[in-house]
């Protein structure tokens, strides 16, 4: 192991999700005997989508609420799921270029997926299951695939090859080999989806955090935001800042979150699919602030894939986004209209853009 990768197996080991929530005191506080019945409180934790969650609720209805939430998530897991033999997204893999027939709901986020695609050049492409596969990433055997192989797998990548068929609410993938693969939008997905549960509930708050997807309904009792950190890649015991937010989402994509290492370099799970390789991006990590969730999960794989430049260019585009990046030259580059509710409080320099 070179010290590289020493130093940064010991930082990512340290780091495990890289959003920190500031928020729970409120949970605590309401953990004394008698509380009002508007001061309810719930948590859940579970593991579903390959990572661990938590939902947390304050209200009457906290408890009925934090399960429903929880069961939306393992629903949207089976539907979702690409290992899984009884999703839809398996379905629509196993078929070998037949059309399949998927419910609307399944047919409408591939649907987005694809538009996503096409709208930020193929940084973010539903079609990169196989490049996960040839990786390794997919069963845990990591590998480093010779040329040919990866030449082979990128003849089976192209979101232009996804076939929608509304009338009939099915899809077909064109060329034989190909896969889905929602890994890059499912939790942000499925936190939009919580939230519309959670909301059918006599609730006065929420917090749900899906593997690092963090999304926050409502506010603090004190009627301030949620107080969420971003967490430096470099140090996971280091902040970046922290960031003040009411009914949005963050969700945070980087290099450090998964990855393996061979004969000294570092191979990380979100790939170019233009090169079918792990992505050489010059950012650490990419946040984006939004109140749609399956857009921030998009978009932070897509803008990591990106680079920095090009990130900034698509973010000139969609001011309405907000943006934290840690960049490899060790800066904090924030959307200027982040500017009020970031608080700096890790040792970079921050620069605000815009
Ligand atoms: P995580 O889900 O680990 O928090 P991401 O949202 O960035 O992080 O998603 C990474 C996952 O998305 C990968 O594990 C893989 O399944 C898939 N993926 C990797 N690269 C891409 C890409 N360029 N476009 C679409 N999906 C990708
Ligand atoms: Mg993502």
């Amino acid at each position: 192991m070179t010290d590289r990768t020493r130093i940064f197996r010991q930082k990512t080991k340290r780091a495990g999700a890289c959003l920190t929530c500031f928020m729970f005191s409120f949970f605590l506080s309401s953990c004394v005997p008698k509380v009002p019945v508007s001061d309810k409180s719930a948590k859940v934790e579970f593991f579903s989508m390959n990572t661990i969650n938590t939902i947390e609720v304050r209200g009457p209805e906290a408890e009925e609420a934090a399960n429903a939430g929880r069961d939306e998530v393992y629903r949207l897991e089976r539907l979702l799921s690409r290992t899984d033999p009884g999703s839809e997204i398996f379905m629509v893999n196993a078929a070998e270029g037949e059309w399949t027939e998927v419910s609307e709901e399944t047919f409408n986020l591939i649907r987005t997926a694809i538009r996503y695609c096409g709208e930020t050049d193929g940084a973010f492409d539903l079609t990169v299951a196989p490049v996960m596969d040839l990786w390794g990433f997919t069963g845990g055997e990591h590998r480093v695939p010779d040329d040919a192989e990866i030449l082979s797998v990128l003849d089976r990548i192209g979101y232009e090859h996804v076939l929608l068929d509304e009338a009939k609410s099915s899809v077909k993938l064109e060329i034989p080999g190909m896969s889905l693969d929602l890994g890059a939008v499912a939790k942000g997905y499925a936190g939009d989806c919580v939230i519309k549960i959670i909301q059918q509930f006599d609730v006065k708050s929420a917090l749900i955090n899906l593997g690092g997807n963090v999304t926050v309904f409502g506010s603090k009792p004190d009627g301030n935001g949620f107080r969420v950190a971003i967490k430096d890649p470099e140090d996971p015991e280091v902040y970046l800042g922290v960031l003040e937010l009411k009914d949005t989402n963050i969700v945070t994509s980087g290099g450090y979150e998964r990855f393996f290492e061979s004969d000294g370099k570092v191979y990380i799970h979100i790939m170019d699919p233009e090169t079918a390789r792990p992505a050489q991006s010059d950012l650490l990590s990419v946040s984006v602030i939004d109140p749609d969730g399956t857009r921030c999960d998009i978009l932070s794989t897509a803008l990591f894939v990106m680079g920095k430049e090009e990130a900034i260019r698509y973010w000139e585009e969609h001011r309405d986004l907000g943006l934290v990046m840690a960049t490899t030259d060790g800066e904090v580059l924030v959307s200027e209209n982040l500017k009020d509710s970031f608080e700096v409080t890790g040792g970079k320099s921050v620069t605000y853009f815009g």
